[in-house]
């Protein structure tokens, strides 16, 4: 034990001591299709990187402070949603995190497929292949479920997102009409709707489609992604799952807003949006809850 913390790295070091669950292989989904879906999304995030350094000295001149402001503010986006990508798929939230009874515990249930005791709240995943703690539900984009350990990097996720999509789209707007073309007619609106048709008729040139299909992608996420953020964090304010929103909007477990929060975001949940390696403790387990009413476990751990 002591040989191998002494080999490795300051920055393995570093880094488990930041995010002790945390493991590369686990980021790789288990199926292929989820492997397929992972690197769509992976594409179209680095790509998102791609209009970004191409779009932006275009725009501005490189040496102008507001091309740097500029710059840097893309990057901070860009970084957090990477960063919550990559640590919502490599953080351990399964059953296998934690050691479970051998007894069956009232409001506890038995796997067949992982041959032991779930806790409340878990639910088993085929596509994972494993009882998820707390489970929310199987994201395609992550290619990964969503649960007690990860649910605060992919609420991060897609709120930068919505955030990034938004910003590129507001950055590229007056390029991508310039690059279409300035006047208004019957092309112009080919070219803006549907890039793809305007490319492949020759209506376009390859950096103005990329720029005007980036654009129109950009303007489809923000939407999207804009309207699931919002839904996700409507069911992390009433302290559900996914799964109990929409069984008849069950609310067993909610404790207040604040602490709902924190249940998710953990301790410091104010920090979390800066950077996704900020440590923020949850306060559970995801083993053991309090229904509503009762004491919180911070609460019980205090008496
Ligand atoms: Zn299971
Ligand atoms: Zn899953």
């Amino acid at each position: 034990m002591v040989k191998h913390l002494i080999g490795e790295s300051p920055y393995r070091r570093i880094f488990n001591a930041m995010i002790p669950s945390f493991s590369w292989r686990r980021a790789v989904p288990r199926t292929a299709v989820d492997r397929f879906s992972v690197l769509v999304s992976t594409c179209e995030i680095l790509v998102e990187g791609l209009e970004l350094s191409i779009v932006l000295p275009r725009v501005y001149a490189e040496s102008a402070l507001s091309y740097w402001f500029c710059a840097i503010l893309g990057l901070f986006l860009f970084v957090n949603l990477f960063g919550n990508f990559i640590m919502a798929m490599g953080v351990e939230n399964s059953s296998r995190s934690v050691v479970l009874p051998a007894v069956l515990k009232p409001g506890w249930s038995y796997c067949h497929s992982c041959q032991t005791n779930s806790p409340p709240r878990a639910f088993h995943c085929s596509e994972c292949g494993k009882c998820v703690l707390k489970r929310d539900h199987h994201c395609i984009f992550m290619g990964c479920c969503i649960g007690h350990a990860n649910q605060r990097y992919y609420l991060m996720c897609i709120m930068y997102i919505g955030l990034l999509t938004v910003y590129a789209s507001y950055i590229s707007a007056d390029l991508a009409v310039q690059c279409i073309g300035e006047n208004l007619n019957l092309t112009t609106l080919i070219a803006s709707f549907t890039p793809v048709l305007a490319w492949m008729y020759g209506l376009v040139q390859p950096l103005s489609f990329f720029i005007a299909f980036q654009s129109g992608t950009c303007l489809y996420c923000f939407f999207i992604f804009t309207a699931l953020f919002l839904y996700h964090a409507l069911i992390v304010l009433r302290g559900q799952t996914t799964h109990e929103f929409r069984r008849l909007g069950d609310r067993s477990y909610d404790q207040g807003w604040l602490r709902n929060i924190r249940g998710v975001l953990g301790t410091r949940w104010y920090f979390v949006w800066v950077f996704p390696l900020v440590t923020s403790p949850l306060p559970g387990d995801g083993v053991h809850f309090v229904e509503s009413g009762s004491p919180s476990l911070e609460e019980v751990k205090d008496l």
